[in-house]
């Protein structure tokens, strides 16, 4: 119930409008790394030093005008070249709506390939989420395009769409990240109970340990990492083949501890002030982070 209520909210404009006015507020700011490049560096830069690199997502989804679009793009073009200039370890992660994909595929696909572009000068890779069912489709086709002049690009596989299987498959030869899936989809195209859920993210990350070019395994769930680090061991799966993801002010702990533990560990590190919709997701799988907000509350 409280899950539906907040993806629900995740999509309101007029409160993603308000946020974006008034700055992190709700205890957003716990899990979001900052509003301005500069923050956001600094909080890589910490990160790297407790030997864990970063994936950084500029905060937005869902834009339906042009101008917001090119400046999504100008903002994540200047993140890359604030990444090479500080010598950081990172690279990073975008949502294609956020760059025009509900507006128009070839003025999305020339803003994503202006992109990959300038990271492909600097070696760094460019990973395309995964959004709602809606956008997964055309998500695929532009990353096959892409690949026809880049080879600095991944994606997400989406472990409760009864497709995942067939995608996996057709893109084994990618980094990818496997994920449970964020978004309220229907039966006709996803599993619904967890242990459905859970069942096929073991298959799939499993198949692409064994066959594929590199896995991020993205879940904050120990049952999952606990069966992995078992798995890699009995199929002597070499640790430059693998990584462990984490959103960023989830997990800190168990986070630093992977990575002094000699597994690869990369941050999801999320900043900006279009951090709404995301904030709102969070919430909606794990209510537990409603603390986050009660804290904030609390501690004016
Ligand atoms: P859950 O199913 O939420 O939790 C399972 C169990 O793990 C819980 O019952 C609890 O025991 C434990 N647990 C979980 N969180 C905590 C916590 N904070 N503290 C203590 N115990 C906890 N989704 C997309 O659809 N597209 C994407 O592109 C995408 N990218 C992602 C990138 C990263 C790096 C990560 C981590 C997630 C991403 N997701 C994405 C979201 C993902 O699909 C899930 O919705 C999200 O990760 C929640 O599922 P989970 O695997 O973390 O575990």
């Amino acid at each position: 119930m409280l899950k539906e209520i907040f993806i629900g909210l995740s999509t309101n404009q007029m409160l993603t409008a308000a946020a974006k006015k008034y700055g992190l507020k709700l205890g957003a700011q716990n899990v979001v790394a900052g509003t301005n490049v500069e923050e956001t560096i600094e909080s890589i830069r910490e990160l790297n030093a407790l030997g864990i690199s970063c994936t950084v997502d500029n905060l937005g989804e869902f834009v339906f005008e042009r101008e917001e679009a090119l400046k999504a793009k100008d903002s994540i073009l200047e993140v890359i070249e604030a990444i090479h200039a500080n010598g950081v370890d990172a690279h990073i992660s975008l949502k294609p709506t956020q760059i025009g994909l509900d507006i128009d595929y070839d003025f999305c696909y020339e803003n994503l390939k202006e992109i990959v572009a300038a990271a492909s000068k600097y070696d760094m890779h460019i990973n395309l989420d995964m959004e709602d069912y809606g956008h997964v489709q055309p998500s695929y086709d532009l990353l096959e395009t892409l690949l026809k002049e880049y080879s600095n690009v991944g994606t997400v596989i989406q472990s409760y769409f009864y497709r995942a299987q067939e995608d996996i498959e057709k893109h084994k030869d990618l980094r990818l990240r496997i994920v449970k899936g964020a978004y309220k989809e229907p039966a006709e195209y996803a599993y619904q109970t967890r242990e459905e859920i859970d069942a096929n993210f073991i298959e799939l990350i499993e198949y692409h340990l064994l066959n594929g070019k590199f896995t991020s395994i993205a879940t904050h769930d120990h049952h999952i990492i606990n069966h992995v680090i078992d798995f890699v061991e009995e199929h002597g799966i070499s640790r430059d083949k693998f990584e462990f993801q984490m959103l960023y002010g989830f997990r800190k702990d168990m986070q630093v501890d992977l990575a002094k533990k000699g597994y690869n560990f990369c941050t999801y590190v999320p900043f900006g002030d279009d951090w709404y919709g995301y904030f709102m997701r969070r919430l909606a799988e794990r209510p537990q982070n409603l603390n986050l907000v009660v804290k904030q509350v609390f501690n004016k």
